[in-house]
């Protein structure tokens, strides 16, 4: 397992539309690239799919050959879950297409698009998609996981706006996945992951998204304490067009920030309200931030929304170590605020993080069994990342992840959001994750892919027949 002869690459790379690249080739090591450049992976091949045929044509050559299968999408799972050493990567990334029906309020998209494609071709329309909060992100992975962002509270969840699937199943079937064609694979692919099967396009219903509110404040870390508590009695009582992640960071070096807080640890909110934003609604909820906590910075503006989804692609671009843990909270204790605030003032490096994203609002009105997402009575999915450019670091910012986290968890509902899960976890994390859809999940899995052909993933195991 794991090499490729010369003849049968050869026979790939003329059935294929797309490039096929391997070893010795000069696009070898670009092609390889992760967002994690923590993840060094050197796969037999990378085979570039531009439509479905050559999707069908990878699979079968995959499974001639013996190939171990790993599929890529936007390339930023933090495990590096797309790339496997000496396997073969099915790489959609030539998969970016967009098309948006404005009158039905629909986006078909590519199985390799990027947030950022989205949002260019919705936005034209005053439409959008609730998804992840950077433009980099893929469409796949992130919709496969679950898929939250700045416009969970509003809208949901990005499996609750997903309507249908294209799928190539691991017997190189293709079918559509609806709530009327295969009704099961499509409650499966509503956050079970990559593991049913390479989907070549996603079909959206859209929301009314246009130019938002977006703010920042910030306060001193020392005060983490007590913000935290004003923090989790404010935002799940604000109402659902509100939406404000927390965060411990180190001020980034660039506007809208003055000059005298630049890399200063604080701890603050990241707000988008998608209501009108020449309401003033925005500022009158926000006024609260005030009172009881003085912030050290507060700034407000208008953005259009994917403008709003590319602030942080500067500020953390591909090529970073990362190493990240997450779990799911319905509150947030009084013991889980000591250690946040522990952890706040001891950012390991300038990147560091730890973001509480709001998954309630619209999220919470979707019955618990509608899709795999078994965590609709969470409020918040947290992540700790440990973020560096320099590869010297990467023993420190793992350790400081799995430490804080490690002292985090029991404060936690034990189970964490899929796409937040590392490579190295316990494996019945995955079941924790999943709880009560577990069993489902399994049996569809025996369903469209019994031999586990797709294993490049958060692993579910196909049930027994
Ligand atoms: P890849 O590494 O390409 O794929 C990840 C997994 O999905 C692999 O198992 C792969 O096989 C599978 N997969 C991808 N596409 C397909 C497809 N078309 N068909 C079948 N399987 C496929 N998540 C959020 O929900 N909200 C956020 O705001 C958010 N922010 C993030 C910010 C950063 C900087 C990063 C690095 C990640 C963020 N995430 C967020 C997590 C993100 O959802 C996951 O990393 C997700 O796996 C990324 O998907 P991808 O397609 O880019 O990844």
């Amino acid at each position: 397992m794991g090499h490729i002869d010369g003849t049968a690459l050869d026979s790939l790379r003329t059935a294929l539309r797309g490039p096929v690249i391997a070893p010795g080739d000069a696009e070898y090591d670009e092609s390889r690239t992760l967002y994690n450049a923590m993840i060094d992976r050197r796969p037999a091949a990378l085979a570039q799919c531009v439509d479905v045929a050559d999707v069908r044509t990878t699979l079968a050559f995959a499974q001639d050959e013996g190939l171990d299968l790993a599929v890529r999408g936007g390339g930023h799972s933090g495990p590096g879950l797309c790339l496997i050493e000496d396997g073969l990567t099915l790489d959609l990334s030539p998969m970016r297409w967009v098309r948006v029906d404005p009158e039905a309020r629909t986006a078909q998209v590519g199985g390799g698009a990027q947030l950022g494609d989205l949002d260019h071709a919705t936005h034209t329309f005053g439409l959008g998609v609730p998804a992840g909060i950077m433009s980099t992100t893929g469409v796949g992975g992130l919709t496969l996981g679950g898929g939250h962002g700045y416009l969970t509270r509003a809208h949901g969840l990005t499996i609750d706006s997903l309507t249908g699937a294209d799928v190539v199943l691991a017997d190189g079937t293709f079918v559509t996945a609806s709530e009327t064609e295969h009704p099961d694979l499509f409650w499966a692919l509503r956050g079970g992951g990559g593991n049913f099967g390479v989907v070549t396009s996603f079909t959206y219903r859209l929301h009314p998204v246009d130019t938002v509110g977006v703010g920042v404040t910030v306060w001193p870390v020392e005060r983490t304490a007590e913000v935290l508590r004003w923090y989790r009695d404010f935002l799940p009582a604000a109402p659902d067009d509100l939406y404000g992640f927390f965060a411990l960071l180190a001020v980034p070096p660039a506007p809208p920030f003055p000059e005298e807080i630049h890399g200063q640890k604080m701890c603050g909110v990241v707000w988008c309200y998608t209501g009108d934003p020449a309401s003033g609604r925005m500022e009158e909820t926000l006024s609260a931030v005030n009172d009881p906590a003085a912030p050290a910075f507060h700034f407000t503006s208008p953005m259009p929304y994917p403008v709003l989804q590319t602030m942080f692609d500067g500020l953390i671009p591909k090529g970073l170590q990362w190493y990240w843990r997450g779990d799911f909270f319905d509150a947030i204790s009084d013991e889980a605020i000591e250690v946040h605030a522990k952890y706040g003032q001891n950012l390991p490096t300038g990147l560091s993080t730890m973001h509480l994203y709001p998954v309630d609002g619209a999220a919470h009105r979707v019955a618990p069994d509608a899709t795999p997402w078994a965590y609709r009575d969470a409020t918040w999915s947290g992540v700790i990342a440990g973020i560096d450019p320099d590869p010297a670091n990467a023993g420190l910012i793992r350790q400081w992840c799995v430490d804080y986290w490690t002292e985090l968890h029991p404060h936690s509902m034990g189970g964490a959001y899929v796409n937040f899960l590392g490579e190295s976890e316990e494996p019945d994390r995955v079941r924790s994750t999943y709880r009560g859809t577990y069993d489902r999940l399994a049996a569809a899995k025996h369903t469209y892919d019994p031999d586990n052909f797709f294993r490049a993933n958060q692993n579910i195991a196909p049930a027994a027949a």
